[in-house]
């Protein structure tokens, strides 16, 4: 088989904070495809880097008192712990900042320019007089056009899930600093991709069978125009408003001064920036290797940014004259314990820092993932129960156990020499063997749940062949030597295959049963032959544990209960506290506690805390009540209702106005431990007036 060149990538991380597990997962399954593929002895360049750019940076870097660079190479400092942690075998780790990326950037624009599909129009936008920049959509804030919800983004209300666009808001606001903003018109540059020509070449490009189907399927409906089901037109592919206006951290538009590029539009660029950076510092020629027809390039990114990848992305590289990628490899999301949404009682999902900090073994993970994985963009879950279940009774009960079973007696007994094998044990490794090449193109095709699979059912037939033979008893025989060296052989050769086939997904063991096994680097062409009699194998040590409930248990801890552990008094105490002194039915009579109906509800300028109730208690007029629920309750989530107020509180004079009343609401006293806070609600047919007594 002749030698491919492979360049992978996954897609890059924004640089406004730390990996989270999902970032993980992608990576896990890139490197498992990367590492297969250099088993099989190709030679692959696998690269990542940051993405850097953008508002939402610039603004993150300027509230932390940073320059974008300096908040940027602070996240970029956090990256490694992460990567060699789950052992991701990235060649080379970069920034879309980079001097390659502002030159190959401005040089694919310069090429699209010149091929015709560079356009400019002026457009209207909001623009922050104080701030003096124009304001991105999620940084204008206003009134609901629709409903009328005070505090909703410049694109779309959060209330009632109208979209609109950010000059229909009412009485509008800059996020940033509360200015309202001007309407300013600007100059914006556009890629052209409703020119027929990108449009013929993307219809050819994303169609002709390389991307998964349902990948295909969606990517369709976007450049079509069509009737919708609903009587709408679809317009077909749009030009790509490619410009942003200064002050902005990003790449300058070349011969456009004060104008810069998109996030969006430098950020794959980001992949052959990182891979020059690579190309350079090894003393190699990165115009040759890209000029290399057989060059084969993918990328492995999530579904959240197809059209990134299949519009955007091969149309910018196809009309600057450059290669556009062989396949882009789409995965879905990673929900955690039955997609329960991550919330602080629960604690925060799986925290991949966390989670090796217990000492959890990283191969773990890599296998559970891999053996979840499939080549379609389905979402998959991470289920604790599951993931205990996988790796005790399937990698170490069936896998691991093979080695420790046989190891001892061919060290103990055979001064660790491996024996002859007889027919049996051979017709066993045959069929070993013989599952290589379906193996492999599991693998090839990312079947990684499939090639584990296929490799799980041969660790059951090689458990039967110890079960049937018995070496432990074998051992206790005069006479058996000879049968017992046999078998053990047949074990240690079976699991050095076993090992073979894993080792994608668990690189760190495989160096380990190397070593154990006194062989070279073991690649899917070691397949095909075995150990041989009179080879020396080293001493067995313990090769994997299992996982430990208490590391799942402490992994979903929140960190709250983490940090502080419940004192006596909380641990024993209802709600975390001690009941209140004995009180007399006087005392309690003089609490007048009334049915009200929350007429109104709103937020509180100025408080984060505070929501304002506007209550009818049966009186003449209606009642304002200030309450600290604004954690707990949206507005809309209480208009309507009804509740429990003290009504004979004396009024309290309060920053924001005069809170007459106070409304009921449950909550444990240590809001950290316990998190939540519950207004009371009474059984339907109360009117407002009614006391309660
Ligand atoms: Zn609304």
């Amino acid at each position: 088989m002749s030698q491919r060149r492979l360049f992978v990538t996954t897609a890059l991380p924004y640089a406004n904070g730390n990996f989270h597990i999902g970032h993980i997962m992608e990576y896990i399954q890139a490197d498992i495809w990367v590492r297969f593929q250099r088993m099989q002895g190709h030679a692959v360049n696998f690269v990542g880097a940051d993405d850097a750019h953008g508002a939402p940076i610039m603004i993150a870097a300027e509230k932390a008192g940073k320059t974008p660079q300096q908040f940027v190479a602070d996240i970029a400092a956090g990256r490694k712990p992460y990567l060699d942690g789950f052992h991701i075998s990235f060649d080379n780790w970069h920034s879309t900042d980079a001097p390659e990326n502002h030159q190959l950037a401005q040089q694919i624009y310069r090429d699209l320019k010149k091929a015709g599909l560079i356009s400019t129009k002026t457009i209207e936008q909001f623009f922050d007089a104080e701030k003096n920049m124009f304001l991105p959509d999620r940084f204008i804030k206003g009134q609901c056009p629709k409903c009328g919800a005070k505090d909703q983004y410049g694109d779309n209300c959060e209330v009632c899930g109208a979209v609109y666009a950010p000059t229909d808001l009412i009485n509008p606001y800059s996020a940033l600093s509360g200015a309202t903003p001007v309407l300013k018109s600007s100059e914006h540059f556009f890629f052209r991709l409703s020119d027929p020509r990108c449009v013929e070449f993307l219809e050819q490009w994303t169609q002709d069978g390389k991307l998964q189907p349902e990948v295909a399927n969606k990517v369709k409906e976007w450049f079509s125009v069509r009737d919708n089901a609903d009587g709408t037109q679809s317009e077909g592919l749009g030009d790509w408003d490619i410009s942003r206006d200064a002050p902005y951290f990003g790449i300058e538009i070349p011969d456009a001064p004060g104008k810069y590029f998109y996030v969006w539009l430098d950020a794959p660029v980001g992949y052959l920036a990182s891979l020059k950076n690579l190309l350079d510092k090894r003393g190699e020629d990165y115009a040759a290797y890209m000029a290399d027809p057989a060059l084969e390039q993918y990328h492995f990114i999530g579904k959240d940014i197809v059209t990134f990848h299949t519009l955007f992305w091969p149309a910018m590289l196809h009309f600057s004259g450059r290669k556009t990628p062989d396949n882009v490899f789409v995965h879905g999301f990673l929900t955690v314990n039955n997609g329960e949404k991550m919330s602080k009682s629960r604690g925060t999902g799986l925290d991949p820092l966390k989670y090796l900090s217990l000492g959890m073994n990283p191969e773990w993970l890599r296998y559970y993932l891999a053996a979840k994985l499939n080549a379609r963009n389905e979402d998959i879950d991470f289920n604790a129960d599951d993931f205990m279940a996988r790796v005790n009774s399937d990698l170490v009960g069936k896998y691991i156990n093979i080695a420790s079973r046989a190891a001892g007696f061919i060290a103990k007994r055979f001064a660790g020499r491996l024996g002859e094998i007889s027919a049996d044990g051979d017709a066993l490794l045959s069929v070993l063997r013989d599952q290589s090449d379906t193996i492999t193109q599991l693998y090839e095709f990312r079947e990684f749940a499939k090639a584990l699979r296929e490799v799980m059912l041969l660790a059951d037939r090689v458990n039967a062949y110890v079960d049937q033979n018995k070496p432990w008893e074998l051992a206790k025989k005069e006479g058996m030597d000879t049968r017992l060296q046999d078998v053990c052989t047949v074990c240690i050769e079976a699991f050095r295959l076993l090992t073979i086939y894993l080792k994608p997904v668990l690189p760190a063991l495989g160096a380990q049963v190397e070593n154990f096994l006194k062989t070279a680097p073991l690649g899917f062409a070691d397949a095909a032959v075995l150990l041989g009699s009179g080879h020396l194998i080293g001493d067995y040590a313990h090769l994997m544990q299992r996982v430990d409930i208490k590391q799942l248990d402490a992994l979903f801890e929140p960190p709250a209960q983490a940090e502080q552990a419940p004192t006596a008094i909380e641990s024993i105490a209802p709600g975390g506290e001690e009941m209140a002194p004995v009180i007399t039915i006087d005392d309690f009579s003089k609490i007048d506690l009334r049915i009200a109906r929350i007429v109104n509800c709103e937020a509180v300028e100025g408080s984060t805390k505070l929501l304002r109730l506007t209550l009818d208690v049966g009186e003449a007029t209606l009642r304002n009540v200030f309450s600290g629920i604004a954690s707990a309750y949206k507005p809309e989530d209480l208009i309507g209702k009804h509740t429990v107020m003290v009504a004979n509180l004396a009024p309290r004079k309060m920053k924001f106005g005069i809170s007459e009343g106070m409304v009921l609401a449950a909550s444990h006293a240590n809001e950290k431990a316990q998190p939540g806070i519950f207004v009371l609600e009474p059984l339907p047919g109360a009117q407002p007036g009614m006391r309660v007594r």
